[in-house]
Order: structure tokens, then sequence, then C-alpha cells
């Protein structure tokens, strides 16, 4: 099955960035359009098409045009960048007295300090 699609694509096209899940891969498509790269997802719609259990595949973000290859890797350093300041989910460590605090809790139960 792999095989089949990988002979449709065009010769042109480049694997560019292999995605968590269809959601990244739609939002760094979408980075991309905005810059005027063309790209596409592959791999996702291969789950289950083979086999009796569903394979997990990660969906590859394809280029179009392997010309855009420069300005696309700035897309992506910009887009990761953009991930990485989304406010972290998971426990923090109360900076007054260095307990541990659940996520969702704004105050520290042991000190009643404000997370940062
Ligand atoms: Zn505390």
């Amino acid at each position: 099955m792999i095989i089949a699609l990988l002979d449709c694509v065009n010769s042109s096209m480049l694997k560019f960035y292999e995605a968590r899940d269809s959601l990244e891969a739609r939002q760094l498509i979408d980075a991309l359009a905005a810059h005027r790269i063309e790209a596409t997802v592959l791999g996702e719609y291969l789950s289950g098409a083979a086999g009796e259990l569903p394979a997990f595949n990660f969906p590859w973000v394809w280029l179009i045009n392997n010309d855009d290859l420069r300005p696309a890797q700035d897309v992506l350093d910009g887009f990761l960048a953009s991930r990485g300041s989304l406010p972290k989910k998971g426990p923090w460590v109360c900076p007054s007295c260095g307990a541990q605090v659940d996520a969702g809790f704004d105050i520290c139960w042991q000190c009643g300090a404000e997370a940062k």
C-alpha cells in the first residue's frame, strides 16, 4: 500500500516534517499556506488500510515543490517556536516553598503562593 502510494507522488515533492498528529499537520500546512507554500499531508489515511490491526502512522507533511524547502524551514521554525510559548499543562513547582502543585491550581496548596 505504501509503495503504491509513493509511486503516485510527484517527484518534485519533498518529505518535510513528521507531525505528531493530524491536527499538528493541518496547523503546519495552514502556516505554510499563509506564506504561499503549498504542502500536503500523507500517511494519516493509511491507518487500517492493510492488516487486521490499524497501523499507527504519523502524518507526514510534504512540500509540493522542493524549491520551497528553505522558506518552509523558516515557517517551521516559527511554527515550533510559537507552539513552545503556549502555556504548559502539567504540575508546577511552587517558587516559594518548592511543593509540587497539580495543573489546574493557580495557588500552592501548601503555602498559598501564586503560580508564576
Ligand atoms: Zn508553596
